[in-house]
């Protein structure tokens, strides 16, 4: 591990103030990925900026009928509580897919937002990887691309963004609130909190420099049947070949966002008119132009097939 000068923050203007004053600047909260990549040398932070002090630990109800989320609030606590689980059950229902009871303790909202890819080329730093060293190339294209993207990639990168919480909140219309270095508030909606990977694959969000995530807020429930599906190699401790997030209402409109398939979060409203003609309609809009690789093109059969399940479930 590269040696590295710390803080701890004492608000959230001042840590995105402190991290942007110092170059290769990085905030550290739960630390459950960025130590790993520390250890490895794939993340080389240069600060570490402690935000674990910040007040940004509370679940509240917002005045239009929704939950604010503390940036801080540990994933086995939002998996938890009873608000969530009454009203946005497909956030609980991710949060409990995701990692291990024991990460869930530590792993924070933001952070888990946050998350950098799986892809296993990406760890290893013996292999090109554009995203970890631009402009080296891409192993996994032509390589082992089993868990890799099958739609918005371009030929820089195929990473999956590897979050299952991400997935329920794009489901649910999440907005990300930040903190800019000089003070600034701004909202965004988590539609565009990610980008895709095209020539800049080490860019995977639209926060500027020292932009602090202080909290993510959940519009009023949509009610409905929420399901949460996610297939992978192994029952636990696995990151998703596929999975999908499924809000259905007793009309049979709804909503569906899908993971380990894209660079972020995969969801395209326009494929969610097609719900009540089945999951097949609905796969055909929502993994259109879609380029697998000869390794992942079962994913296409897998979502449809997944999607098919989950609305049979809901319909009871
Ligand atoms: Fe790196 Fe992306 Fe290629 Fe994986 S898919 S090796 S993360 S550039």
């Amino acid at each position: 591990m590269r040696a590295f000068t710390y803080e701890r923050a004492h608000s959230p203007r001042e840590a995105a103030a402190a991290a942007a004053r110092t170059s290769e600047a990085k905030f550290i909260a739960g630390g459950t990925n960025l130590l790993d990549l520390m250890k490895l040398e794939i993340e080389t932070p240069a600060h570490l900026v402690d935000v674990n002090g910040l007040s940004l630990d509370k679940i509240e109800a917002t005045q239009e009928g929704g939950l604010r989320i503390g940036a801080l609030v540990r994933n086995t606590d939002l998996a938890a509580d009873a608000r969530v689980r009454r009203d946005y059950g497909l956030l609980s229902r991710a949060l409990l897919a995701g990692a291990s009871g024991q990460l869930r303790n530590k792993a924070t909202t933001a952070g888990n937002l946050l998350q950098r890819t799986r892809c296993p080329y990406f760890y290893d730093t013996n292999q090109p990887c554009n995203k970890r060293e631009p402009g080296s190339g891409c192993a996994a294209i032509g390589g082992f691309s089993r868990q890799h993207a099958v739609i918005g990639s371009s030929d820089a990168c195929i990473a999956t963004h590897p979050s299952d919480m991400a997935i329920a909140m794009r489901a649910l219309d999440a907005t990300v609130e930040t903190v800019k270095p000089d003070g600034a508030t701004r909202s965004i909606p988590i539609a565009d909190l990610y980008r895709l990977p095209g020539d800049t694959p080490q860019f995977e969000t639209n926060l500027s420099t020292g932009e602090l995530i202080t909290a993510v807020v959940l519009p009023k429930p949509v009610g409905g049947k929420q399901i949460y599906r996610k297939v992978r190699d192994r029952a636990s401790y696995a990151f998703a070949l596929v999975s999908v997030g499924a809000i259905v209402q007793r009309d049979g409109t709804g909503r569906v966002a899908l993971g380990g398939v894209a660079h972020k979060p995969w969801r395209v409203e326009a494929a969610e008119a097609e719900m009540p003609r089945g999951a097949r309609a609905v796969t055909a809009k929502l993994l259109a132009g879609a380029k697998p690789t000869q390794q992942n093109s079962f994913k296409l059969a897998l979502a449809e097939r997944t999607l098919d399940a989950m609305l049979a479930e809901a319909k009871g």
